[in-house]
C-alpha cells in the first residue's frame, strides 16, 4: 500500500501547555545547558571518532524567524496575529481562479519589500556556529524565508515547504527570481507601485500593528485587502511565464497550451497555461516526493532531532518527529508554547535529570541558542 501524499493543511486545534524537560530547563541558563548536553551527549561519551549518528538534525519553523521581524503564523493564542481577516490561499484556488491570483499577487506585491529587507537573526547565526562545532548534520525547515541558507550556506537545508525567493511556472516548472518578478509587477501596476512607494516612505510597512499601519496610510477593506486609491485589487495585473509565452508549453494531456498576454505583457484570461506561482507549498498542496525523500534522508543520517520554533501544527512536520520517535531517536523541542501531541514524544519524562536523552523548553530561540553556542565552545 502506498502512503498518502503529504498535504499541507493548516491546523486550528488547541495545543497542550508546554512540557519542561528536565525541570532545570525552565530558565534561560537551564534550557541552554540542557540543549548543550543534548547536542554533545554522544560525542562526549565516545570522545574522538564522531560519526553522523552522533549528531543532530534540526527541524525549524516560524518561531525561529520571529526575531527577524516576520509575524509568527500562529501567535500565542493560536490565531493569525498579522491580520484577523487573513486567510491563507489554498492551492486549488490559486490554480483555478484568476481573481484569487490577482488578490494574492496584490498582497504579495505590498508585502515583498518587508520580507526582502528582513535578515536572519541571532538564532540562525547560532545554528551556523553549532554546525562549526560539528554537532549538526543538517536543517529541515518549514520556513520559506531562506534565512537558513543565508546564515549558514555550508550546512545543508531541506526546505520542506519550498521558498519565496523564486516563482515556479505551473506549466513548464521553470523557476524565476522573485525580485525580477517584483519589478514586473511594478511596471504592470503603476498605481499600486505609487501606493507602495508612499507606504514605504511613511513607514507603514515597518510595523505589524494594524492600528499603526492605518495611521500611516495603510487602509484595508473588510476583507483585509489594501485600499489603493483608484485601484481595487481586481485591477491588479501579473505577468505570464516568459518561457511559455515564447514557446507554447505541452500540457499534461499532450496538447499545446495557449498563453496570451495584453499589450503590456500581463497574463490574459484567454490563456490556459503559463501561470507563475510562488515556489512554496501552499495549503492544500502536496509536498513533492523528492523533497519528502530529502527530509527522510536528513532524518536517517542523524542520530537525534531538535525541533526549534515549531508547534508541529503542520502534519508534514509532526510526522517527521513521529518517525524519529518510532526509530528511538532522542527528541528535543525548543518552542514557545505548546506542541501538537507533545506528551507522546516524552512518555517517561520524569526520569530525565539532564538534557542528555531529551529536552523540552518553552523559550525564545534567539535567546537560548547563542547561549548554547557559548557553552559548547
Ligand atoms: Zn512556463
Amino acid at each position: 500500500m502506498s502512503k498518502p501524499p503529504l498535504m499541507r493543511i493548516p491546523y486550528t486545534g488547541p495545543l497542550p501547555p508546554p512540557l519542561i524537560i528536565p525541570s532545570a530547563a525552565s530558565t534561560l541558563n537551564g534550557a541552554a545547558t540542557a540543549i548543550a548536553e543534548f547536542l554533545t551527549a554522544r560525542q562526549s561519551q565516545k570522545g574522538g571518532d564522531v560519526n553522523t549518528k552522533d549528531k543532530t538534525v534540526l527541524l525549524t519553523g516560524a518561531g525561529i524567524s520571529v526575531a527577524s521581524g516576520l509575524a509568527d503564523y500562529r501567535g500565542k493564542n493560536g490565531t493569525y496575529t498579522r491580520n484577523k481577516t487573513y486567510r491563507p490561499i489554498y492551492f486549488h484556488e490559486f490554480v483555478a481562479s484568476h481573481e484569487a491570483r490577482k488578490r494574492y499577487w496584490a498582497r504579495s506585491f505590498l508585502g515583498w519589500t518587508s520580507l526582502h529587507k528582513s535578515r536572519p537573526n541571532p538564532a540562525h547565526y547560532a545554528v551556523r556556529d553549532l554546525a562549526k562545532h560539528g554537532v549538526l548534520t543538517s536543517v529541515i525547515t518549514q520556513n520559506v524565508d531562506s534565512f537558513h541558507n543565508r546564515a549558514h550556506p555550508g550546512l545543508p537545508v531541506v526546505e520542506l515547504h519550498g521558498f519565496l525567493r523564486s516563482l515556479v511556472c505551473l506549466s513548464c516548472r521553470r523557476l524565476m527570481p522573485r525580485d525580477e518578478f517584483q519589478s514586473w509587477l511594478s511596471k504592470l501596476n503603476p498605481e499600486w507601485d505609487q501606493f507602495l512607494q508612499e507606504l514605504l516612505k511613511s513607514g507603514a510597512l515597518d510595523t505589524e500593528d494594524p492600528e499603526e499601519r492605518r495611521k500611516k496610510g495603510y487602509r484595508t477593506n473588510p476583507d483585509g485587502d489594501a485600499d489603493v486609491p483608484g485601484a481595487p485589487y481586481y485591477t491588479f495585473r501579473y505577468p505570464a511565464c516568459p518561457e511559455c509565452l515564447r514557446r507554447a508549453p505541452i500540457l499534461k494531456d499532450g496538447s499545446k497550451g495557449r498563453v496570451e498576454v495584453d499589450a503590456d505583457g500581463a497574463w490574459s484570461e484567454k490563456s490556459d497555461s503559463g501561470i507563475l506561482k510562488p515556489n512554496v507549498i501552499m495549503f492544500g498542496e502536496s509536498i513533492p516526493v523528492e523533497v519528502k525523500q530529502q527530509a527522510e534522508a536528513a532524518l536517517d543520517e542523524a542520530g537525534r532531532i531538535l525541533v526549534i520554533g515549531s508547534s508541529l501544527a503542520t502534519y508534514s512536520a509532526w510526522r517527521i518527529v513521529k518517525k524519529a520517535f518510532d526509530q528511538g531517536m532522542p527528541i528535543g523541542i525548543l518552542n514557545m508554547g505548546g506542541v501538537r501531541k507533545e506528551a507522546g514524544f516524552f512518555p517517561d519524562r520524569d526520569r530525565f535529570e539532564d538534557g542528555t536523552d531529551a529536552v523540552r523548553a518553552s523559550l525564545a530561540a534567539e535567546q537560548v541558542l547563542p547561549q548554547v553556542v557559548k557553552l559548547i565552545s
